[in-house]
């Protein structure tokens, strides 16, 4: 396998993508393991091979790796990935244990819930039938799960090229079960129709949002419950707000698990955003709390003006609507917004509210979805706590 000066230049940094136009030559079937080499032939490591992906090369290791030797390399991988997360997952027995490009596992994503593994299988050659049994083996052996599911991303199998494939059990006989994070209860189940589950990444914010929160809280794009099952213990009143009823019946039964004596019954509604903003904003209701955790609004680089509009009417509109000494705990998971220019969005938007605003916080994804330094798409997630007075 033979990539271009810019392909090689972009490995010697450190990014693990060789994308299918800087492919010089390729003789290898789908999701090979392959020999990286320079128009000079110089060799640059050993990489995963898609032979429909636009992402051509993945690479695996900078030294050369066998067929015979991938077993073990990935088992370690693994391994080492789990370890980290003993290391920096605290006060929860839920987290991403495998993190892809940023474990060096490119392809591959697990999460723990509980005694439930939830197994993603995102390329060609972590689709392989012997990758598949390396990976099952080490979770098993290293996590003793009651069950591992797999969950299919339809759209990524199809850009990858891969036969269709369904949600399903792949070990042990569990796929439904209970999972605890900062002391708060959430159901999972990995195969129902109505999937549960969660945003890990959102982990760590949810705890910080919780320090921070008091009085009538509402938590917008709300999922699950996710932010306001942690702000109910601190708040007077909790609104909930999302557009699916399916997550809203669920954000329900998680909120019974939760309930406890003097901790106020959260309220959910299901509506669109933009248009309940809208109408509190005209009504005057008032707030002491707020998260924006919205669906990423930029999903690429050419959607960015329209995203940043987005962004900017609901963080106005939130800005308007608390109270003095209020808090907006405001959240982007696109990767194509960066940090600065989300903080100028905050400012324009702070400027047209005239309300004076203060960065508490900044903070971004949960630990356990670690960021490769040299790999920026895996730094993804901006959550900002900000204070608010006159
Ligand atoms: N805060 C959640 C995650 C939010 S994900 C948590 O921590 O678990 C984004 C959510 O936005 C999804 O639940 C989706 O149903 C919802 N959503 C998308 N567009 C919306 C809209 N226009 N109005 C309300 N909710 C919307």
């Amino acid at each position: 396998m033979v990539v271009s000066a810019r392909g090689a230049t972009r490995l010697a940094g450190g990014h693990p993508w060789v994308y299918r136009s800087d492919v010089v030559s390729a003789q290898a079937s789908a999701g090979d393991l392959v020999a990286v080499h320079d128009r000079r032939g110089r060799r640059l490591g050993t990489a995963f091979y898609s032979n429909a992906s636009e992402i051509a090369l993945r690479l695996l290791s900078a030294r050369a790796v066998s067929e015979g030797d991938l077993a073990a390399l990935l088992k370690r991988r693994i391994e080492q990935a789990i370890a980290h997360r003993r290391q920096v997952v605290r006060d929860s027995d839920a987290c991403r244990l495998v993190f892809s490009e940023a474990d060096s596992l490119p392809g591959l994503i697990v999460d723990r819930y509980h005694d439930v593994l939830s197994l993603q299988a995102l390329t060609q050659a972590m689709d392989r039938e012997p990758v598949r049994q390396t990976v099952l083996e080490t979770l098993l052996e290293q996590t003793t799960p009651a069950g591992i599911v797999e969950r299919v991303e339809p759209r990524i199998r199809q850009l990858e090229k891969l036969p269709p494939a369904a949600d399903r059990l792949l070990a042990g006989g569990k796929t439904a079960t209970a999972f605890t994070m900062n002391g708060v209860r959430f159901h999972y189940d990995g195969l129902a129709g109505q999937k549960t589950g969660a945003f890990l990444d959102q982990r760590e914010n949810y705890a910080a949002a919780g320090t921070y929160a008091h009085g009538d809280a509402l938590d917008v794009f709300c999922y699950q419950g996710g932010f306001a099952l942690h702000l109910a213990p601190s708040c007077r009143s909790v609104t909930g707000v999302d557009s699916s009823r399916p997550a809203l019946e669920v954000a329900e039964r998680n909120a019974t698990l939760n309930r406890a004596e003097g901790r106020p019954e959260i309220e959910w509604i299901e509506a669109n955003a933009f248009d309940l903003l809208k109408d509190y904003a005209a009504a005057g209701r008032q707030f002491d709390t707020i998260v924006l955790d919205p669906p990423a609004f930029a999903r690429s680089r050419r959607s960015l003006p329209t995203a940043l509009r987005g962004y900017k009417e609901i963080n106005l509109r939130a800005l308007k609507m608390l109270r003095a000494g209020g808090i907006l705990v405001t959240c982007s998971c696109s990767y194509h917004v960066s940090e600065a220019e989300f903080l100028e969005m905050l400012r324009a938007a702070a400027g047209d509210a005239r309300r004076a605003v203060r960065v508490l916080e900044r903070r971004g994804q949960a630990k356990d979805h670690p960021i490769a330094l040299s790999v920026p798409e895996t730094a993804y997630l901006k959550c900002l706590i900000l204070s608010v007075s006159d």
